[in-house]
């Protein structure tokens, strides 16, 4: 048995970026940059004004001064209107800052009497302009390689005039469910079987980093059916194999690894729940073997079939761990056992509290659950401590 950390970067080291693409900005969202873009456009692009009111000179506007109010600025074309002193003119939130003025007054501020205005504030010069590349220089870096698409990242990339980015590869991927237990919904259950839920789990944490599921069949305990379904299932970057890793005699995923001429890299890991777990290749396919407990699979996708799904995605190294942040445990937690334990738990308002039993079969408790607090191996935490935990949700 292997350590998490020894599987973890034995996975890494065997997973590669796949190839760049370009794709529609409007798709991007939570891929990964293929390249470093940087700003050819500063923002703002021009001074203009922040808010509804008038340019002015800061020179020109005593209190008791009226300015003659010569023409009218909106958002859009510049009409190229210059101001001399004594003038003022009437721009609108977004307009560019017409030659000669040096500030803008909100409308709040004046009184309109005819063509004149007569300002009711204190004026300094830059008042509620927004000057040329303030926000952003041209040149500034805005989104850096490996990093991931964020909505606003994706904004500020179209406010460069892009409609297209250059993205990490689409990750193909399929899940195959095993078991002699495990029905596909629609059937009525015998006693001694189950609804597959992996399947479901596992497709759907895929479809969420864009992964594209080609393949998704279930196999019974069977070693002639099990080898012809993972054969046409390693035809994809990622390969994903819900139970039979054990030790049982039916668990059969691993001579059938061997049968398709897979190789195996890591065979059980000291994490609980997931001690089973499976990483090999069968040709260019990384196959994962998760254990067929919910919470296993769960777990052990998270910490290893997601940062290496990311990886081949484009990421970054440090995008890959899940989201830590400090939390105050109010019970307390007790691993007894030799692994570490990762506990489902509740992250609300800064307190982590467990969901429900903590076995690897106990889904439900799982469902309740948006947080893991990793327990490590003979560890007790008491209620009162701050821990950190990793939000997957
Ligand atoms: P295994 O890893 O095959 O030994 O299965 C461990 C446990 O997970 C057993 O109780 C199985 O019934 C259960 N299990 C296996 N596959 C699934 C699945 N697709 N959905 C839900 N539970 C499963
Ligand atoms: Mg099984």
């Amino acid at each position: 048995m292997i350590t998490e950390e020894q599987a973890y970067h034995r996975i890494l080291a065997a997973t590669n970026p796949l190839s760049a693409r370009r794709i529609a900005l409007t798709d991007a969202a939570n891929c990964f940059a293929a390249e470093d873009s940087f700003a050819k456009t500063p923002l703002p692009n021009f001074d203009n004004s922040a808010m509804d009111g008038y340019a002015v000179r800061v020179s020109d506007c005593a209190r008791d001064k009226s300015l003659e109010v010569i023409g009218e600025q909106p958002a859009g074309v510049d009409r190229q209107l210059r101001i001399s002193s004594g003038e003022a003119i009437r721009i609108f939130t977004g307009a560019p800052i017409p030659d000669g003025a040096d500030a803008v007054v909100m409308q709040e501020d004046v009184t309109l009497g005819g063509s004149e205005i007569s300002i009711n504030t204190d004026v300094q010069s830059g008042d509620f302009i927004r000057r040329r590349g303030c926000d952003l220089a041209e040149g500034q870096k805005i989104v850096s390689k490996g990093q991931r698409l964020r909505v606003t990242a994706m904004a500020a990339l179209a406010a460069q005039g892009l409609s297209e980015v250059a993205v990490g590869g689409r990750v193909t991927a399929a899940v195959v469910s095993t078991g002699d237990e495990v029905v596909q919904p629609g059937v009525s259950l015998r006693r001694g079987e189950i609804y597959d839920s992996n399947t479901v789990l596992l497709k759907t944490l895929l479809a969420g980093w864009d992964a594209e599921v080609r393949f998704a069949e279930h196999s019974p305990d069977d070693e002639q059916a099990l080898i012809g379904c993972l054969r046409r299932a390693a035809d994809n970057n990622v390969l994903l194999i819900s139970g039979g890793v054990s030790v049982g005699q039916h668990d059969l995923v691993k001579s059938a690894l061997a049968a398709i001429g897979a190789t195996i890299d890591v065979w059980r890991v000291a994490i609980k729940p997931g001690k089973p777990f499976l990483f090999g290749k069968a040709g260019a396919c990384h196959v994962f073997g998760l254990p067929g407990n919910p919470v296993s699979s769960f777990v052990t996708f998270l910490k290893f079939v997601r940062p290496a799904v990311l990886r081949m995605m484009g990421a970054a190294d440090n995008e890959l761990p899940l989201r830590a942040v400090t939390a105050h445990l109010t019970e307390d937690v007790v691993s007894d056992s030799d692994r570490p334990h990762y506990i489902r738990g509740r992250l609300c308002d800064g307190k982590f509290n467990t969901s429900g039993r903590q076995e690897s079969h106990a889904l439900f408790g799982l469902s309740q659950s948006n947080a893991l607090l990793r327990v490590p191996a003979q560890t007790t935490f008491r209620a009162g401590e701050f821990v950190q935990v990793e939000l997957w949700d």
